[in-house]
């Protein structure tokens, strides 16, 4: 397969090479073979994006919401009609099977731009009466967003990113991870194609200092990072010397609380989704799985069978339902805590292996009898790594769901909706799922608390986080002063 783009970089509405920065390897993680060589932004094209962001930025946001949004509906349009393609590269660029990438990624990029399409048009402020006086707010744009995304759904994250920016009337400069850098230079590409001005959604490539750079230049107004908590910790600060607005979508640990009254398929259906989908390289996955004992032995029992399901296989191969890790990296790092689940004592329940085939692969794996304090029930691992803790009472399980660092997600499975909607409450996680696991509707807000971010993507709420409002006083009658 050969997957190299026309040019590294996408700005002002061009392919643009620059072969002096540094190489980029992309590897296709099925196979380990390379499939595409890039080149790392030098500051030369960094300036050059930046520049296009800042002149266009201001054509832009002088459209009516109405034209913005137009844009913005038919990329969605365009996205749709070549899901098939979008999905094949997406594959290639994650190792994510073509299973999932067809219902998941392009997809759900394009629900994100016709949704924020459809709402640009409806970004407005509001009239404030005092008296004869009054005062009316605008909500105007935060000028050149910078959008540094992480290697998962790198499509999905250009597009959660570009889509409620554009729509408020900014310009985006976006930097993909090294790992999966194919995917968004698509995203600016159709986005030109649907009629959006050159310069307003550009993509350069680089390793994380190329996003540092981005974030300290004095034409940027806001950075949104999808990544882990330190690049997090490291991004924020340097957007603080500048007084930037961030946008912060970091890593979590989420509690997936199953009682002893639950629906035991859908259950177990949820701690599959929660933990083995993209082979458990999401970031909101339930991977602290508290099941009440109750119902412990039949639970494992189960989920044990259902992953006989799993397909591994190329994950171009429509049958294939699990593929391997995204780089070597991770795999190694995945691996480390298969040593450090046994070391410390849980038990083994399946998997814990890495396959023996070409590629990134690793086995879906369960421990159980998993404790507090274990590594695998602290750290995030990012990776097919299932932690079963047994639970007795609500109030127990509570309290030690809630004792993490993170806060990104949280979900409960149980008949008792009392309970339910008492636990959901309870969570301190920015997102919560009662009787269901990892949805991610455009239409609802995605965020973490605590540890695991600042800011909400998706939804109305988005809107806040790439707008600012200003209030204009207007007095109808004369002034009067002291002197
Ligand atoms: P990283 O934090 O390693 O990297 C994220 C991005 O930041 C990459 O593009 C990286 O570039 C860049 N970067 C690294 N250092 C800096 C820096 N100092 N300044 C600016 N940019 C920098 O995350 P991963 O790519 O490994 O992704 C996995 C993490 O992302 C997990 O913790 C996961 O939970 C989180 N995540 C969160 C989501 C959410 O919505 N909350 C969704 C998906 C993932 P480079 O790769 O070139 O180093």
């Amino acid at each position: 397969m050969n997957a190299q783009p026309e040019a590294s970089h996408f700005i002002d509405g061009k392919y643009i090479e620059d072969r002096t920065g540094d190489v980029i390897e992309v590897i296709y993680p099925a196979t380990g073979d390379v499939i595409a060589r890039l080149h790392a932004a030098t500051p030369a094209i960094v300036d050059q994006a930046l520049a296009a962001a800042k002149r266009a930025q201001k054509e832009w946001a002088g459209w009516t919401a109405t034209a913005r949004g137009r844009v913005l509906r038919r990329a969605a349009d365009i996205m749709r009609d070549r899901n098939h393609d979008l999905s094949v590269l997406e594959t290639y660029d994650t190792g994510k099977p073509y299973q999932e990438t067809s219902v998941v990624d392009a997809t759900s990029g394009a629900d994100a731009l016709e949704y924020f399409g459809g709402l640009a048009a409806s970004i407005t402020g509001e009239h404030i009466p005092l008296g004869d006086d009054f005062v009316y707010t605008r909500r105007e744009p935060l000028g050149v967003c910078i959008g540094i995304g992480a290697w998962n759904y790198p499509t999905q994250i250009a597009c959660w990113k570009a889509a409620p920016a554009l729509a408020c009337g900014n310009a985006m400069v976006f930097k993909p991870s090294e790992t999966t850098p194919l995917c968004a230079l698509k995203v600016a590409e159709i986005l030109v194609e649907a009629g959006a001005p050159a310069g307003v959604c550009n993509v350069i490539q680089g390793y994380g200092a190329v996003g540092a750079s981005l974030i300290t230049d004095p034409r940027v107004d806001k950075v949104s990072l999808t990544g882990s908590v330190p690049t997090g910790r490291k991004v924020y600060a340097a957007a603080a010397e500048g007084v930037r607005h961030v946008t912060m979508e970091l890593g979590g640990k989420s509690p997936l609380v199953i009682f002893d009254d639950a629906d035991l398929e859908n259950a177990v259906s949820g701690a599959i989704l929660g933990n083995f989908y993209s082979s458990g390289q999401v970031c909101s996955n339930g991977t602290r799985v508290f099941v009440q004992k109750g119902i412990k032995d039949a639970f494992l029992k189960r989920l044990t069978e259902r992953l006989e399901g799993v397909k591994m296989g190329d994950p171009q191969d429509p049958d294939t339902n699990f593929g391997p890790m995204v780089s070597e990296n991770q795999r190694d790092i995945v691996e480390g805590f298969f040593t450090k689940g046994v070391e410390e004592g849980a038990t083994l329940v399946t998997g814990g292996k890495r396959v023996d085939r070409d590629g990134f692969y690793l086995e879906p794996t369960v421990f159980a009898d998993v404790t507090d304090d274990m590594t695998i029930a602290r750290d995030e691992i990012f990776g097919p790594v299932m932690s079963v803790l047994d639970f007795d009472t609500e109030e127990e399980v509570l309290a030690r769901a809630n004792d993490t660092e993170f806060g990104l997600a949280a979900g409960v499975f149980t008949a008792d909706l009392t309970r339910a909607h008492r636990m959901a409450a309870g969570f301190e996680a920015g997102t919560c799922y009662i009787n269901t696991y990892n949805d991610a509707p455009v239409e609802a807000p995605f965020g973490g608390s605590k540890m695991s971010g600042v800011g909400r993507e998706n939804s109305k709420a988005a809107i806040e986080h790439y707008s600012q409002i200003k209030g204009v006083y207007v007095r109808m009658g004369d002034l009067e002063a002291p002197f």
